[in-house]
């Protein structure tokens, strides 16, 4: 038995089809898609796709790419069990695939409300296409947005409505936005857009006492105030999609737990992207992110070991969001009680926040700054960590402090 079976065709399973294939492996391999088309672009779903109805989806390849390279797509067929004794997956069709190596890729699944009675017609989650396909279905008839979260989804999806022209409450029960991901000066700053783009931002805000009538949401209470809904985002998060992993016995913890090379403790079965909670190669304190970069780096490590050529995960995790007119990016990862320093940027609608963590650059947060990121970036890589005063004199180009 030499095959690779992979569950999940997102970015991850998607780039790790790239890798074994780049390596004349492409045979081998088994791609299993709970969804019933090709793997896909995440990002544009909040984005692009939301403004305009000829807006297609973007494959990462097309079907005529898998066949060339000899990989069975199973589309529309989700992986329902793992046997690790045997070394087999079953399909929701029956089928059963046997495996060398087992690649879980199963990414997550929006963070439900309990709350929030299931199945309501004009309430909305977006993870996959399908999920976005109904939310762009819904602009023509909708005349307001209310989006429960001020992340980096709800956000994009809260300025795109913006852009359509509906009227938009954003509704975060932190005290400010992005609390998990971003500085205070990035959430401040962020606020400040949205507001005077026109969006009613409420940070700080308890929400509940949904009104349901003939199947919709038609009011909530938000901070002790009623506000009557037309169309509602629920954007508040993301949960590992570990179910699998649990049955087979895997330990997760807020993700299914992996090694610096990816694999978990059954080492025939690695976890990639999004679902992998896996240990920070400074600290070994364990991570789990939802981002493009760490889905691409963990599938190409993916491919390493399955190649024979295992190297420990080290990639510097970066992120980018857009949200209207503001494009951010971030880099490293941010300290609970670093320094931080602001650079200017060319305008005043363009900054990066650099931190740092007794003395050393660990994280660059920019606005609008996107020549001053990849510097900065680069200077993450390089484990450079210039002064801080001089790091911030708009006079000198950011790039000068990297090899
Ligand atoms: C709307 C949106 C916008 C985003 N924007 C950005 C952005 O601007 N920048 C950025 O860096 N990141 C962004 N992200 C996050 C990024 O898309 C994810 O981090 C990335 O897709 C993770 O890749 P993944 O392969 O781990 O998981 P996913 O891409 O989520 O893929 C997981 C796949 O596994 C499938 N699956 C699950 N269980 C099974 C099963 N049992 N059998 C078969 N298949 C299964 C799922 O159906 C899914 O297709 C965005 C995400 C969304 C939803």
């Amino acid at each position: 038995m030499n095959e690779i079976v992979i569950i999940g065709g997102g970015h991850a399973g998607a780039q790790l089809c790239n890798a074994l294939a780049a390596a004349g492996q492409g045979a081998r391999v088994h791609l299993v898609c709970e969804e019933p088309v090709l793997p896909y672009q995440r990002p544009p779903l909040s984005k692009a796709f939301q403004k305009s109805a000829d807006e297609a989806l973007q494959w990462h390849r097309g079907e005529a790419w898998f066949a060339e390279q000899g990989i069975t797509v199973h589309r529309g067929d989700a992986a329902t069990a793992i046997d690790r004794a045997a070394r087999t997956v079953t399909l929701a069709s029956g089928r059963v695939l046997g495996y060398a190596w087992l690649v879980l890729a199963t990414g997550t699944r929006a963070r439900p409300l309990p709350q929030l009675p299931a199945g309501l017609a004009n309430v909305h989650v977006l993870r996959s296409a399908a999920d976005a396909e109904r939310l762009r279905g819904a602009w023509p008839a909708a005349t307001g947005l209310t989006v429960l979260g001020g992340g980096f989804i709800g956000l994009e999806v809260a300025a795109t409505a913006r852009a359509l022209g509906k009227a938009v409450c954003v509704l975060e029960g932190a005290p400010r936005l992005m609390q998990r991901s971003v500085s205070p000066e990035l959430s401040a700053h962020v606020l400040d857009v949205h507001r005077a783009s026109g969006i009613d931002v409420r940070t700080g805000v308890a929400v509940g006492g949904f009104e349901v009538e003939g199947g919709r949401l038609v009011a909530l209470q938000a901070g002790g105030e009623r506000l009557a809904v037309d169309t509602l985002l629920l954007g508040i998060g993301a949960v590992p999609e570990q179910a699998l992993a649990e049955a087979a016995g895997l330990p997760c913890d807020n993700g299914i737990v992996v090694d610096g090379h990816l694999r978990t403790a059954d080492p025939a079965v690695l976890a990639v992207g999004d679902c992998a909670s896996f240990p920070e190669p400074t600290s070994g304190r364990r991570l789990r992110l939802e981002s493009v970069q760490n889905a691409n780096d963990h599938a190409k490590a993916a491919a390493a070991v399955i190649l024979g050529a295992p190297q420990p995960y080290r990639a510097l995790p970066w992120f980018w969001s857009e949200q209207g007119s503001m494009r951010l990016q971030m880099a490293g990862l941010a300290p609970a009680d670093g320094e931080r320093h602001r650079r200017a940027g060319a305008t005043p609608a363009s900054f990066s926040v650099l931190h740092y963590a007794a003395g050393r650059l660990v994280c660059v947060e920019s606005v609008n700054a996107p020549m001053d990121h990849i510097a900065a970036r680069k200077l993450l890589e390089q484990g450079r960590s210039p002064d801080p005063a001089a790091a911030c004199d708009p006079a000198t180009p950011l790039k000068q402090f990297s090899a």
